[in-house]
Parts: structure tokens; C-alpha cells; sequence
């Protein structure tokens, strides 16, 4: 529809618009009348997964934060960076991210719900902006006359990863740690000026938090609206005397607090563990939340599949042979977990076997229900400091059970010589078309051309 450059132009030209709404949560304009695309903004596949559009959301974040570009082109980043965090938030949620796949960015409204289609037109927005009547936010304690753009109700959840491994997620585990976020400023509670001073309107943008830029793209010049650098958005400031003496006008002061988390025992990969509330505090917004994303980290001996467990059984060709009775492996919570065997006098182990050791697995969550655990036999045969003399041998060949299988009959035989440390990797080397033909199971099915990765 458009050529790669003038998409871009309008693309950037949706950036600006939306920055001046974007308090309200999400609002993007459009002057076609389509939807801006989001996944474009994160520069993410249609169907990529959570994890991707987290990842996509942070690289894009940083490269566009506003505190890492030079003075130029800072506006250009605060307005690029609204964007992305507005398009992570809609598309990280599930709910908001089907509802955009299904019906664009007319399925949401002023105040980041759902609404009954229909993009919100320019006209309105100015008007619900600067006509005084907000009807996007309408919000008691929404200060400023009217005059400044909505803001949101609530100040963003910041978002953290937490590494857990898996004896903690087997036991449970409270972790305490030191936060540092911002607060209300407990002597202005908020004001950012002294107790009678009254804050002067900030004539560089005649007050309103927002003044219109003018740019020239290429060929055309495009009108958009920033946030106004000298009263930092907010359309008014204190003077230098004025100012609240703690927070230096700031609004909010740095606090240290100590918080807890506690994670369940069962808990797993992907689960949230959320501190409500505990995100930096905003003037006139409710705070977010600190919202941890937990990562299972891999475990040296145990693997784990949703309840249940596994591991190898490490025993001695004498042990799957003649039996064991000890402990074979050290449990998570550190017990020891002892098997006898056989059970029934001449049962062996083979290579591969499994041991199914029911309520061994994970504890399952706000239960006493747990998953199993399989062992699976791995055997260690003798190696190389193992020297039986002949007649040693010669008693195992008498004690162990004789070949069943039906003697091979062919008209000839060759006798041949073979290496025995050989390599299955080298097996297909030799193939014109290149590449080892040992395939692993999990490649099949891959397209031809992933296969030489
Ligand atoms: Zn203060
Ligand atoms: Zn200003």
C-alpha cells in the first residue's frame, strides 16, 4: 500500500500522535483508517510466543530509551519508546492480545478496555486533551484543570525474571531482597513545591505539558505533538524557591525497602510471583506491581516434566546383575532414596529399563499431591582397568545364559578387522551432499534448508 519509506514517515507520524495520548494507555491514530501494527512496532513475528515479544520488548526498550540517545534525537526515542512499551503491554497480555489480533486497535478505548470498535477520532481526543471535559479519564484527583493529557490510573509493573532452582521450587522458598523505588515525597506529599507556593504555568508550551514539532521527513514535513522538555509534561512547574525542599520539585524521593517473596513449593517456569503494589510510586496513580517471572535453571541430575520427575539410575553390571540394596540417589529436599533389588530372585536390570517410584515427583501446588519419579537404568560396564583372567571369563561364559538367536548360515564368509572406538558422528562423512546423515529425532520434520544450521 505504501512504499517502505513513506510508511515509515507515517509510521513515525503515529508515534507523535500517539505520544500525546499515550497517558491515556493506548491510542493510536490512524489517517487511513487501519490499525498500526504493533508486532511491526516490536519488530516481532505474528505468532511470536510471550518469550519472544518479552525479549523483543527489552531490546527494543533499551535501544529506544531516551536517556541513551543524543539531545537531537531524544524526542524521536521518547515518543519511539512510549510506543513499544504501549504495543508490549498490549500483545505480553493474552486477553488484550487476541482481542487486537482480532479486531486491530479499535478494540481498545481511552482507557485500555475493550470498547465497541470504531477508531476514536482525532477531533475527540483533542477535545477530551484540552477541552477540560475528560471523559477518557474523568478520574477524581486528576489535577491540572483539565489541561493536561489523561494519565494512567495505574504507574507501570515493572517486570523482573527470577531464577529459581529446582530444589527451591521443591521446598518452597521466601527470598528477601532490598528494593529501591521511588515514593511519594512524604513532605509535599506529592505537590513538588512548598506548602502555600503555587505552581507558575510554564510558557513554553502555554501549560499544557505538550507542544507541536514540526519535522521535516524526506519530502514531507509532519506536524506532531511532544512532551514539553522544560515542565518535564506536566504544563507547570515551581520556582527554584519554591520547590519542595526534599524532593527538589521531583514529586517523589528514592526509598529503600526491604520486600519478601515467598515461591511455592511446585511452583514452575513461566509462573508470576507478584509484590502488588510495590512499583515506583507516580503522583495521582495507584502504584503498579513488581511482577517476578520465575526461571527454572536446569538441574545437574534431575529433569522435570510438569509434576513428575527423572533421572539416570547409575548401577554396576554386577548390581544389574546380582541386585543392590543402598541408597542410589540424594532426593531434593536432601533425603536419601534407597532401592532394594531384585524383588523377585533372578530379575536383572537391562540398559534403558524403567523405575516408576510413585509420589517422588514435585509436590503439586496447594496440595499434598505429588508427581512420580522414573529412573532410568543406565549401566556401567566394566572399562579398560578391569583385567578378569582367563579362567574368570571362562566361569562367566559358563554362569551367564548362552546365545538364543539361530546361527547366521551363508555360502561365504569373510573374516574382517574393525576399529573399536569409532565415531557414529564420522558415519555419512563421506556423502557427496555433505553433512553427517546421522539425524537426530528431533530434526525431522524441519524444513530441508534448516538442516545444514
Ligand atoms: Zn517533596
Ligand atoms: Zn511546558
Amino acid at each position: 500500500m505504501f512504499a517502505a519509506h513513506s510508511k515509515q514517515i507515517l509510521l513515525l507520524f503515529h508515534f507523535s500522535v500517539f505520544s500525546i495520548v499515550s497517558f491515556g494507555e493506548a491510542y493510536f491514530l490512524t489517517m487511513d483508517g487501519a490499525g498500526i501494527d504493533l508486532y511491526e512496532i516490536l519488530e516481532v513475528e505474528h505468532g511470536a510466543s510471550k518469550d519472544e515479544i518479552r525479549k523483543a520488548y527489552r531490546k527494543a526498550a533499551l535501544a529506544s530509551h531516551p536517556d541513551k540517545v543524543p539531545e537531537a534525537e531524544r524526542e524521536a526515542a521518547e515518543i519511539k519508546f512510549k510506543a513499544v512499551q504501549q504495543a508490549y503491554d498490549i500483545l505480553y497480555d493474552e486477553d488484550k492480545r487476541h482481542l487486537y489480533d482480532t479486531h486491530g486497535m479499535s478494540a481498545f478505548d481511552g482507557s485500555g478496555n475493550p470498547g465497541m470498535g470504531g477508531g476514536p477520532d482525532l477531533d475527540d481526543i483533542l477535545a477530551q486533551m484540552f477541552g477540560g471535559m475528560g471523559g477518557m479519564g474523568g478520574m477524581p484527583g486528576h489535577g491540572g484543570g483539565g489541561r493536561r493529557p489523561p494519565k494512567p490510573r495505574k504507574s507501570p509493573d515493572e517486570e523482573t525474571k527470577y531464577e529459581v532452582s529446582l530444589e527451591d521450587l521443591y521446598k518452597g522458598k521466601t527470598v528477601k531482597f532490598a528494593s529501591t523505588k521511588n515514593v511519594i515525597c512524604g513532605l509535599c506529599k506529592g505537590k513538588g513545591g512548598k506548602d502555600k507556593a503555587v505552581a507558575k504555568e510554564c510558557s513554553t508550551c502555554g501549560g499544557q505539558g505538550y507542544k507541536e514539532v514540526l519535522r521535516q521527513m524526506g519530502p514531507m514535513l509532519t506536524s506532531s505533538m511532544a512532551p514539553c522538555t522544560v515542565c518535564d509534561g506536566q504544563g507547570s512547574f515551581f520556582a527554584t524557591k519554591d520547590k519542595c525542599k526534599k524532593c527538589k520539585g521531583k514529586k517523589v524521593t528514592e526509598e529503600k525497602k526491604m520486600l519478601e517473596i515467598y515461591i511455592p513449593r511446585g511452583a514452575k517456569e513461566g509462573d508470576r510471583v507478584v509484590l502488588e503494589g510495590e512499583a515506583d510510586q507516580v503522583p495521582d496513580q495507584e502504584p503498579g506491581d513488581i511482577v517476578f517471572h520465575l526461571v527454572e535453571t536446569e538441574h545437574p541430575i534431575f529433569r522435570r516434566a510438569g509434576p513428575d520427575l527423572t533421572a539416570d539410575l547409575e548401577i554396576t553390571l554386577a548390581e544389574a546383575l546380582a541386585g543392590f540394596s543402598r541408597v542410589v540417589l540424594k532426593h531434593l529436599d536432601g533425603r536419601g532414596i534407597e532401592i532394594t533389588h531384585p524383588k523377585k530372585p533372578g530379575d536383572v536390570l537391562s540398559p534403558g529399563q524403567v523405575l516408576k517410584i510413585p509420589g517422588e515427583g514435585m509436590p503439586l501446588k496447594k496440595s499434598d499431591a505429588r508427581g512420580d519419579l522414573y529412573l532410568i537404568v543406565d549401566i556401567k560396564f566394566p572399562d579398560k582397568d578391569w583385567t578378569p583372567s582367563p579362567e574368570t571369563l571362562e566361569k562367566l561364559r559358563e554362569i551367564l545364559p548362552k546365545s538364543t538367536q539361530p546361527p547366521i548360515t551363508t555360502e561365504s564368509v569373510d573374516e574382517v578387522d574393525y576399529e573399536s572406538d569409532a565415531d557414529i558422528e564420522a558415519f555419512g562423512q563421506g556423502d557427496p551432499r555433505g553433512g553427517s546423515g546421522w539425524q537426530d529425532d528431533d530434526e525431522e520434520g524441519e524444513p530441508a534448508q534448516c538442516a545444514t544450521q
